[in-house]
């Protein structure tokens, strides 16, 4: 009978969780979706505006270059150029490769002396024949360079010989030689000289070794790697050097190897000038900016920029350009521009903008966590609702069926009990017997009316009590005896304890006796086999405190339940309770009544062995 309803309560309950779906879950996912998708394209517009701003100072970098390397290329002794170069088909020359050297036609009898001299001097046939031919290799010397090839054979054969007097002679005279005077490497006589002296501890000719050293520096890139190490070492034996000299020629040495370092590895930047003579290549490190003096000239000529002079230089004019690693492609990370083809380069920006970037991320993610906050409790606030009238509904419409049952068995009964009196046939025992049962079926009937009319009051706030003194004892036993017909008619035995001690209390007799009345009733329909109810009356634990207790031996409540059951509409739902006629309201309103006298009712109940509902009236209400 409760089917359709309940199929229909189904569907409705289905419609509402779509609509709650609809109206909250798909806004939500909507909103999540639309903040998510922001803060997406948010990144990739910050992302994109960083590149555009990268590749703008690149540029603007790049053209500063160009403009500060287009004046380097005008003034070829800026300090900023490490080495002038000159290219030609087998890569870079440099210019101490192409020094003029001493002419390699030297007489036969100055080469046969002076190999005589070395032959003596390296297989030891002895100093004086070593000597001997060293002295005849200088007389038959026929230029200055042949001189000083064989002073210097001569000096080390004295050396040699432990003759330190006649070689520092010898030295003294070669320290006195033009720096000019180059042996075929290209590195003057008088630096040999100085490097033997200035070991000599004595530094007795500290100033003339000083001279020759600082005019053989003055020759600059025409000396040849060998004479720089030369010229150091002359430096460190001196002692006396100066700082700035050590600074000048350790700078001399790092710019020589530098160069040979790119003299060795040309190739590898080689390909750069194929498309134009105006491009630069970068080499080394420290960074070399490595491009052809002037573009379309003859000969072409490499020009070796030092970058970071140059760098600083622009940051020193426009200060607002942005530091620029530059590295061979491969390493950096954006190509720098034409002028530097293979050049890639690396930009450090400081940007202010990673901090609001980083709070407008955070705000986005608070709002959203906020509006999803208010919306998800707006639904469920809405759900909650929506489940209790859900809820209601469903235990409305049980209440209408079951009053209905409850009101169709007594109605039968007074029908049918009518009917039979009508007749002339029936004796006088039945006639009063039928009498009987009417009486006691509408009494029934007025019960379940009293109920529903009292419940729908109280639903209203309606409901008012009358309270007046009343013997506790009689309001019981009137109990007692309304119920005592229907009790006996079904095979139940009431016993009845009542504690005649108790004073007079103010209740409202007829709520209290209604109160009992339900929970007799409830013993009866709930006794199952059991055919034995107590109805009793006595003092509870604080003085003036009465408990009204009904016990049944019947089917008994899960403990789960006992809160529940005091809940309106609401029924245990075993198959066997079902079967019971009820509206769900007989214990709501008991507990109404008792809270309206400042009690308290109670359940102690054990499935299978029957329950005990005590009513606790406080001393106050007595
Ligand atoms: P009704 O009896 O009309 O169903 P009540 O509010 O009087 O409604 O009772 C609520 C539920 O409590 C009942 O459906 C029943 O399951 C349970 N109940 C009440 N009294 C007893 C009892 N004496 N024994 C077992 N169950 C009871």
């Amino acid at each position: 009978m409760n089917r359709p309803f309940t199929s229909d309560l189904h569907r409705l309950s289905i419609r509402r969780v779509g609509l709650f779906i609809a109206t909250m879950a798909v806004p939500c996912v909507v909103l999540l979706a639309l903040g998510v998708q922001t803060v997406v394209q948010q990144e990739e517009l910050a992302v994109k505006h960083a590149a555009d701003d990268r590749r703008l100072r690149l540029n603007e970098f790049e053209k500063a270059l160009v403009t500060a390397l287009d004046r380097v290329r005008d003034q070829p002794h800026d300090s900023s150029v490490a080495i002038v170069g000159t290219l030609s088909d087998n890569g870079v020359v440099w210019p101490w490769d192409t020094v003029a050297r001493p002419s390699a036609a030297s007489s036969a009898r100055f080469e046969a002396a002076l190999s005589d001299a070395e032959t003596a001097e390296f297989s030891n046939l002895g100093g004086a024949l070593a000597e001997r031919a060293a002295q005849s290799a200088v007389s038959a010397a026929a230029n200055a360079v042949e001189k000083c090839r064989a002073r210097l054979v001569l000096a080390r054969i004295f050396t040699k010989a432990g003759r330190g007097a006649d070689a520092e002679q010898v030295y003294l005279t070669l320290l006195g030689e033009p720096v000019s005077t180059v042996d075929s490497l290209g590195t003057p006589f008088a630096l040999y000289a100085a490097e033997w002296l200035a070991s000599a501890e004595s530094h007795r000719h500290a100033a003339s070794i000083g001279a020759v050293v600082a005019s053989a520096i003055k020759r600059e890139w025409s000396l040849p790697p060998v004479a720089w190490y030369l010229a150091r070492s002359v430096d460190r034996a001196d002692g006396a050097g100066d700082a700035s000299l050590a600074r000048t020629l350790a700078q001399r040495i790092a710019d020589v190897e530098q160069a040979l370092a790119l003299q060795r590895d040309f190739v590898t930047i080689a390909g750069v000038w194929r498309a134009s003579d105006a491009a630069w290549a970068v080499f080394g490190s420290p960074r070399w900016l490595v491009g052809i003096d002037h573009p379309g000239g003859e000969p072409r000529r490499l020009l070796s920029v030092r970058l970071d002079p140059v760098v600083d230089a622009i940051h020193r004019t426009s200060a607002d350009l942005a530091a620029v690693t530059l590295a061979p492609a491969g390493a950096g990370d954006e190509w720098l521009g034409d002028a530097f083809p293979g050049v890639k380069a690396r930009i450090a920006i400081i940007r202010p903008a990673s901090g609001p970037r980083w709070m407008q991320r955070g705000f986005y993610a608070v709002a959203l966590a906020i509006v999803l906050g208010v919306t998800s409790f707006g639904g469920f606030l809405l759900w909650r609702d929506v489940q209790r009238d859900i809820r209601l509904a469903a235990l409305r419409s049980q209440f209408v069926s079951s009053v209905s049952h409850e009101l169709r068995t007594p109605l039968t009964a007074i029908r049918l009990f009518a009917d039979a009196l009508r007749s002339d046939q029936i004796g006088a025992s039945s006639r009063h017997e039928y009498v009987d049962t009417i009486v006691n079926e509408s009494e029934r009937l007025t019960r379940l009316l009293n109920n529903v009319l009292d419940f729908s009051q109280i639903e209203q706030g309606g409901k008012a009590y009358r309270f007046e003194p009343r013997s506790l004892g009689d309001v019981v036993r009137v109990a007692a005896r309304v119920m005592a017909y229907p009790l006996e008619q079904h095979g139940f035995t009431l016993h009845l304890e009542i504690d005649d001690s108790l004073p007079p209390a103010p209740v409202d007799g007829d709520a209290l006796q209604q109160a009992i009345l339900n929970l007799l009733t409830n013993a009866m329909k709930y006794s199952g086999t059991g055919r034995d109810i107590d109805l009793r009356l006595a003092p509870g634990a604080a003085h003036g405190d009465a408990i009204i207790s009904v016990v049944d031996r019947g089917t008994g409540i899960p403990l789960h339940e006992h809160v529940r059951i005091f809940e309106k509409f609401y029924r245990v739902g075993t198959p066997e309770n079902q079967r019971i006629p009820g509206a769900g309201l007989g214990l709501t309103l008991v507990d109404h009544i008792v809270r309206a006298h400042g009690g308290s009712i109670r359940v102690d109940s054990t499935p299978g062995l029957g329950s005990t509902f005590s009513i606790h009236l406080p001393g106050t209400a007595t």
